[in-house]
């Protein structure tokens, strides 16, 4: 779709339809728990890149391509791919899903297909992803979202290259620091503390529990033996590319304790959701007893 003023907004707007559309599929089929992981998952959200993609070597140098629906539909996708919380924000979905920026993407596209009818070798396609991989790096690097996933995952190359390893729902939550910990339930309201009550000393964030904990002392004792060495953020992707049974290791370890956590969390909001019920039918038995707490 060409309009007057060549913004490509109108088609931009016309194709992200057509991809939210394909994404609510996906989304309705495979949700965040169970169904195929990780690379299969990948392969699925292609067809949403193609879509938002079509015709990019026309449009990618246009002056605003950041069209918030697109970037909302990318981003979707992304969070999809690597079964994570809304919340992750778009830099750190990318990295952990190793999903290209779909701006990065578009301009990969135009340098390699713009002249009619162009069919660029293997070799310039490979070179024209190393320029993408460089101009993604510095980007994340100057990023000041998530520095936790940075933290973890500093060399995307390295991550996204790698021939063997699925994340999946508890592995991200690690990766991301979004999941049942006490620091993110109390960032978005649903837990009073970001301190777990047996460890009043440290903020219970992703790195504590995976790297600190001595809740989990036994589990990081089994991964440290797998690793041959002791589990660190500056280190742990690196182990993890780098051989596919420390990358199973890694998953495991994140499965358990994020497990744990999951069902410490459920009984907290149970028994939160029973006092609630006992201190409102208790209000409507003895219906002075509010006023009283109120003057008290
Ligand atoms: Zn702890």
């Amino acid at each position: 779709m060409i309009d007057t003023r060549l913004s490509f907004k109108q088609h931009l707007a016309a194709v992200n339809n057509k991809a939210a559309a394909v994404m609510g599929a996906l989304t309705k089929i495979l949700p965040n728990i169970g169904g195929p992981q990780g690379e299969r998952r990948k392969l699925l959200s292609t067809v949403v890149d193609s879509i938002i993609l079509y015709a990019a070597p026309v449009w990618a140098e246009a002056k605003n391509i950041h069209v918030r629906e697109v970037v909302h539909t990318h981003r979707r996708s992304a969070l999809w791919v690597s079964c994570a919380y809304r919340t992750v924000s778009d830099d750190a979905i990318c990295a952990v899903a190793g999903k290209l920026p779909f701006d990065i993407h578009a301009r990969e596209l135009r340098r390699l297909y713009s002249e009619p009818g162009a069919k660029p070798t293997a070799t310039e396609k490979a070179i024209e992803r190393e320029r993408c991989m460089y101009v993604w790096q510095r980007r994340w690097e100057e990023s000041l979202k998530r520095r936790w996933t940075y933290k973890l995952i500093s060399h995307l190359g390295q991550w996204v290259k790698r021939k063997h390893g699925e994340t999946d729902y508890y592995l991200t939550q690690i990766l991301t620091g979004r999941g049942y910990f006490m620091e993110y339930l109390h960032r978005f309201q649903l837990a009073e503390s970001p301190f777990y009550p047996s460890c009043p000393n440290a903020i219970e964030s992703a790195e504590h529990v995976a790297f600190h904990c001595d809740r989990f002392a036994r589990e990081r004792a089994i991964l440290e033996r797998a690793l041959g060495h002791s589990a660190s953020p500056n280190d742990i992707v690196q182990d993890m590319c780098s051989s596919s049974a420390k990358w199973v290791a890694v998953r495991a370890f994140a499965g358990k304790i994020m497990l744990r956590l999951q069902f410490i969390e459920w009984v907290r909001k149970t028994q939160q959701q029973k006092l609630q019920l006992q201190l409102r039918n208790g209000d409507e038995l003895f219906p002075d007893r509010m006023m009283t707490n109120t003057d008290t």
